[in-house]
């Protein structure tokens, strides 16, 4: 691509801003690539059904997805699974009475998610999941939301890691090693 189609894409970009090269935007991970991919895109959503599945009472009972992107993945999980979706999704995007959970940092945004009060109770066990993680900022935003109404988180999952941002180790950092990476 030349500089100028760089710059015209890179323009619509939400990281973009005159302090910026185009060419210094975040590499940006491109979920399609499974999406496109029909066989790929079943054996992704298999691998978590089947993953859930595997725990038995003690699998899950609701699957929480990240807007947007883990709206695409989240789902086909939950409806494997025959158990709700909920929705975490940014601020005055959600109808009815809604908890937030204050601003947080992402790798190139500032966010505040929120999800709809009665989606979880104390009784529920929760699987987060979103695209991807890369400083954390989102995925520790829902754990907070989700554990506020007392609800157990399973696990936070995400397709993608970006292991140089951290994100993984800050939810280390808070959950004091109580959950497992696998990948
Ligand atoms: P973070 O809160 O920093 O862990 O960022 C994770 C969230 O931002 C996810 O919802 C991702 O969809 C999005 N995100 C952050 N960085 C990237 C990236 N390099 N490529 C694609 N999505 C990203």
């Amino acid at each position: 691509q030349t500089d100028l189609e760089v710059k015209q894409i890179a323009q619509h970009l939400p990281w973009y801003g005159p302090e910026y090269s185009p060419h210094d935007v975040p590499n940006f991970y491109d979920i399609a690539g499974i999406t496109e991919n029909p066989k790929v895109f079943r054996k992704v959503i298999d691998i978590f059904v089947n993953r859930y599945k595997a725990l038995g009472d003690k699998g899950p009972t609701r699957i929480a997805g990240f807007d947007a992107r883990g709206f695409i993945f989240g789902p086909p999980i939950a409806a494997g699974l025959q158990i709700p979706f909920i929705m975490i999704r940014k601020v005055g995007k959600l109808p009815g009475v809604v908890a937030t959970s204050g601003e947080y940092q992402t790798e190139y945004s500032t966010d505040e998610s929120s999800i709809r009060i009665g989606s979880v109770s104390r009784e529920d066990r929760v699987v987060l999941i979103d695209d991807l993680i890369a400083t954390g900022g989102t995925a520790l935003a829902g754990i907070r939301l989700v554990e506020a109404f007392g609800a157990e988180i399973t696990e936070f999952a995400a397709i993608v890691s970006l292991p140089f941002m951290d994100g993984v180790k800050k939810i280390h950092e808070f959950d004091n090693g109580k959950f497992k990476d696998v990948s």
